[in-house]
């Protein structure tokens, strides 16, 4: 082997010539593909540059290739493709068939090993045919194991095998040990991933014993490999070890990454399974290492993947997560990677070759897929025009031509079930004889009823011996007939039917489009349907909210029920429409409302509960249809309205309920020829007998409201009345008072004022100056006399007050000046009370007031006097005085306040009121500043309403009445300020 390549290395010297060198350079290059790659590199290198350098295009298409065989060697087989495919242009245009074969080989090595497994089915299909050309049976060996590699990539092991046995035995032929230890080895390969292991462990082994005497390196390489990967599987982990590790101390001489990426993610594998993780880990991280480098993804993913279990054994779990990751991320870009499609592609190519072999049958299947596209189609062009249709004939008719496109019939019908008939809806061709209803068939018998029974299609080659009625002749055309059922849900709701003249059968694809358009025309009534009820429903739900607004609108209950009945004879067609209510509780109803031609009649006659139709609802409380009167005799003839057999009418009645008992009925009458009244109408009108309900109970409600109104008004004048006789008798009463006082006030002045002027007179007689004890009595009579003139004063200054005819003299006032001056006024009265006044400072300050001096000093003596007189001995009586704005006026406040015994909560309001007075009448004194001394109750009232007389006001806080705790009292006096 050795003198071989020296002898190739000798050759590139002796070369002569540039040309000769190339041819040298490139046998070398090929000869170290395998031994020494670094230095076949080089010697393609130089062959290609030198090609280049003389033009030698020939030549650089075989340098080409070469370089293209060494690319793929060392992993890159991008650029190997790019070669090979420059090499191959140039080759084919040569038409070098040997040098071809090779670089076709070269591409399609390429491209399997980069996943493009259709691109390399290609090149491998071209290098077969040009093998067959060229007769070289190492080439077409070689494209036979290529193929077993390809097809075994798609998962067809079967098939790799089949080819590579072919290979193997043409190698074995010519005797290329090589190839056959390669083939022995892809084979084994294949075995093991079908499963059979000791089918691949025999070949594996006969290969590498080859190999070894071969001395083939690579080879041993590889199959050390396989065999490790067969052994695992097999279980035999000690024998996956020897193998395994013999292919990696044999990578020295001869380095093949992919076969280490290999090799080591198999003895990770190996580590693993005997728990020596940390090892399992140093193989698996050169591994993906390699992996990277090579772009070996599918290896590389699972190198990842067992990266990943071996991390989670040693704990972390982080590093785990990453590679799981990275496996992830390679796992997706090979789905993305084309790799998905491409093998699609080869599967369309492979099915197509298929069906080609099958073109006959093919041809068939064709022309069937054809006429299905067709009726698709048709299907859906139906579906559109349905929806811009609104005439279910029309409709219809519509799907009959249609189906007259597909399927051959001179008459065809579509007939629905209605009433129990079958009524044409659409005949074809249309204007031909006369088309009758089918009344009820029995069920199964004749071929209608056969359809509506079994709800399958009915075929007939001849209707010759059918015996049909004479109503079921334009139906029928002499010869061939196909009846299919329209079905809804399982129920058959009419009949599609098709006659020819001719006696031959519908074929199964004339009864399935049949069948495919009945089945539209069954979808197309169907919605129709639908469509109708929910545009009836929209009607029913309009009409509800009409009356619920009337109900809202109106509170006339007449109203309210007529219109309620108008709406409902509207929307359904009614010729007679009435509303019975109840009378007084009892058995009979009258007629409150009746709309149609019969009014009257029905008016004059009450029903009885129990009687007739709307009676018996009337007694049942369950809402009924009749839709055919004859049924039981429960009806009642109402004289003066036709009679049932004259006019046959359809109706519906329910009951107006009202806690639990029937209040009314609410009756409907149609023609019988205008239809019968469905369930869906019996729902609607017992919406409106509870809307008629509602009406009722409100107009109850507002009676009752109303009466209840009426009630309180009358009330309330009644109260009112009482209240002004009270109220004038206590005016009249207190104008008594008043006058009383102001008459006894008058009669008593005049009597006291003699009494004080006699004893003025008789206090200065010289007969009784000197006698002591005389003095004394006339002086008592004295001061008795100007005590009650003071009080008659204030009695008389009171009935000034309340006549409102105080007469005042203003002048411009300064309250300190006047408190000032009542103080000093009962100096001696505050002494003997041991009592202390305080005015605090500001007083003078005070702006002057626009007021009578006279009645002012009333109210201050008033109120101190209070302070004086409701204060015990030793307590203080305090005042002081500000300025205040109210309601944007300048006021000057006065506040009195005393420590005394304080005024109770409910007695403020009151004081100030005349005569009031909380103290007992047994304790009333002459003095006017004596403790709880109490007077005659005026002097707050008079002090207000000078006060008031001024434009100002008094009132008083207090923590309330307490003669052991004595809170105190604050009087506050609010007077406008001048100017
Ligand atoms: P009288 O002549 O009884 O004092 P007034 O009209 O002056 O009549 O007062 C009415 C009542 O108001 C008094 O009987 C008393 O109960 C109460 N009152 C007036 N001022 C004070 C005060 N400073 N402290 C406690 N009670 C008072």
């Amino acid at each position: 082997m050795a003198s071989e390549l020296d002898q190739l290395e000798a050759n590139i010297v002796g070369a002569e010539g540039v040309g000769e060198r190339i041819d040298a350079l490139v046998a070398l290059g090929r000869a170290l593909l395998r031994k020494d790659i670094a230095r076949a590199g080089e010697a393609g290198d130089e062959a290609l540059a030198l090609a280049q350098e003389i033009g030698d295009v020939y030549r650089e298409g075989i340098c080409l290739g070469c370089l293209a065989a060494i690319a793929n060697r060392v992993g890159e087989h991008e650029q190997a493709i790019e070669y090979g495919q420059k090499s191959v242009a140039i080759l084919e245009s040569w038409g070098e068939l040997g040098e071809l074969v090779l670089s076709l080989e070269t591409v399609a090595v390429a491209y399997w090993r980069l996943s493009d497994l259709s691109e390399s089915l290609v090149y491998f299909l071209k290098q077969l045919a040009v093998c067959e050309q060229l007769g070289d049976e190492e080439a077409h060996g070689r494209v036979l194991s290529g193929l077993g590699v390809l097809y075994s990539a798609m998962g067809e092991m079967e098939k790799a095998i089949a080819y590579e046995q072919q290979g193997l035995a043409l190698f074995r032929k010519i005797g290329n040990k090589d190839r056959e230890a390669l083939l022995l080895n892809n084979m084994s390969y294949h075995y093991m991933k079908m499963g059979d292991y000791d089918e691949a462990l025999r070949l594996g082994l006969v290969g590498l014993e080859l190999a070894e005497s071969e001395k083939d390196i690579y080879r041993i390489i590889v199959l050390a490999g396989t065999l490790g990967e067969t052994y695992m599987k097999k279980g035999d982990i000690g024998e996956a070890e020897r193998h395994c590790l013999r292919g990696l101390a044999l990578l020295d001489q001869h380095a093949d990454p992919n076969s280490e990426l290999d090799l080591r993610f198999f003895m990770g594998q190996i580590k693993l399974a005997q728990g020596e993780t940390a090892e399992a880990l140093t193989y698996l991280e050169v591994a993906v290492a390699l992996g990277e480098r090579v772009g070996n993804k599918d290896a590389l993913y699972q190198a990842y993947e067992l990266m990943g279990e071996t991390r989670v054994a040693l704990g972390d779990y982080q590093a785990a997560y990453e590679a799981q990751l990275r496996c992830n991320r390679i796992k997706d870009e090979i789905y993305n990677e084309e790799r998905a499609t491409k093998l699609r592609q080869i599967e369309v190519a492979h099915r197509t070759a298929v069906a080609e072999k099958e073109a006959s049958h093919y041809a068939d299947l064709y022309a069937s897929e054809q006429s299905r596209r067709q009726l698709t189609e048709i299907l859906q062009q139906l579906g559109q025009a349905m929806v811009d249709q609104v005439d279910l004939g029309q409709m219809l008719a519509e799907i009959l031509r249609q189906l007259a496109v597909l399927v051959s019939f001179d008459r065809g019908a579509v007939l629905l079930w209605r009433d129990e008939r079958l009524v044409p809806i659409t005949v074809w061709p249309e204007g031909s004889g006369v088309w009758e209803e089918v009344p009820l068939v029995a069920i199964g018998e004749g071929p209608l009823g056969i359809i509506l029974g079994e709800k399958r299609p009915f075929l007939t080659t001849t209707t010759a011996d059918l015996d049909l009625s004479p109503l079921l002749r334009p139906y029928f055309a002499g010869g061939s007939w196909l009846g299919v059922p329209l079905l809804r849900q399982e129920v058959v709701i009419g009949v599609l039917t098709l006659a020819r003249r001719e006696a031959v059968a519908y074929d199964e694809e004339g009864v399935q489009m049949a069948r495919a358009l009945a089945a539209q025309a069954a979808v197309t009534i169907e919605n129709k349907r639908l469509y109708q009820q929910s545009e009836q429903r929209a009607e029913a739900l309009t009409t509800l909210a009409q009356v619920g607004e009337d109900i809202l609108a109106s509170l006339d209950l007449q109203v309210v029920l007529e219109r309620l009945a108008t709406h409902a004879h509207q929307l359904f067609n009614a010729i007679q429409t009435v509303l019975w209510l109840r009378q007084d509780e009892g058995e009979l109803f009258a007629a409150t409302v009746a709309i149609g031609k019969y009014s009257d009649e029905l008016r004059a006659d009450p029903m009885r509960l129990g009687e007739g139709f709307a009676g018996g609802v009337a007694q049942s409380g369950q809402a009924e249809i009749i839709n055919d009167m004859d049924e039981g005799e429960r009806g009642k003839h109402v004289p003066g309205t036709p009679e049932r057999e004259e006019t046959p009418a359809a109706l519906m009645c329910a009951p107006l309920q009202m806690h639990n008992q029937t209040i009314g009925v609410l009756v409907l009458y149609r023609e019988k020829a205008a239809g019968s009244f469905m369930t869906g109408d019996l729902e609607f009108l017992v919406g409106l007998a509870r809307q008629a309900i509602i009406a009722i109970e409100n107009a109850r409600l507002y009676r009752r409201v109303q009466k209840f109104n009426e009630q309180l008004e009358q009330e309330v004048v009644a109260r009112t009345a009482d209240l002004q006789v009270a109220y004038k008798q206590l005016e009249r009463l207190d104008r008594t008072k008043s006058d009383f006082i102001a008459v006894t006030a008058h009669e008593l002045r005049t009597p006291i004022t003699i009494l004080r002027g006699y004893g003025q007179l008789l206090e200065q007689d010289a007969l009784l100056v000197g006698h002591d004890y005389q003095m004394n009595l006339v002086s008592g009579m004295v001061n008795g006399a100007r005590r009650m003139h003071e009080i008659v004063n204030t009695m008389l200054t009171m009935v000034k007050v309340d006549s409102r005819s105080l007469e005042l003299q203003a002048e411009a006032i300064s309250l300190g000046d006047i408190v000032k001056k009542v103080v000093r006024q009962f100096r001696v009265e505050i002494g003997e009370r041991k009592q202390t006044v305080i005015v605090e400072e500001g007083m003078d300050d005070l702006p002057v007031v626009q007021g009578d001096r006279e009645a002012l000093m009333i109210v201050f003596e008033n109120l101190i006097t209070n302070g004086i007189k409701y204060t015990p001995d030793g307590g203080q009586i305090m005042m002081r005085g500000r300025m205040h704005e109210v309601d944007g006026r300048q006021m000057v406040e006065v506040q009195v306040e005393d420590t005394g015994i304080g005024i109770a909560g409910e007695a403020l309001p009151l004081i100030f009121d005349k005569f009031y007075q909380t103290g007992e009448v047994a304790n009333h004194s002459s003095g006017k500043t004596k403790f709880k001394g109490g007077g005659p109750g005026l002097g707050l009232a008079i002090a207000r309403g000078i006060v008031e007389a001024h434009g100002g006001r008094l009132w008083a806080e207090s923590e309330g009445y307490d003669e052991s705790r004595l809170p105190g009292s604050i009087f506050y006096l609010l007077l406008p300020s001048k100017g």
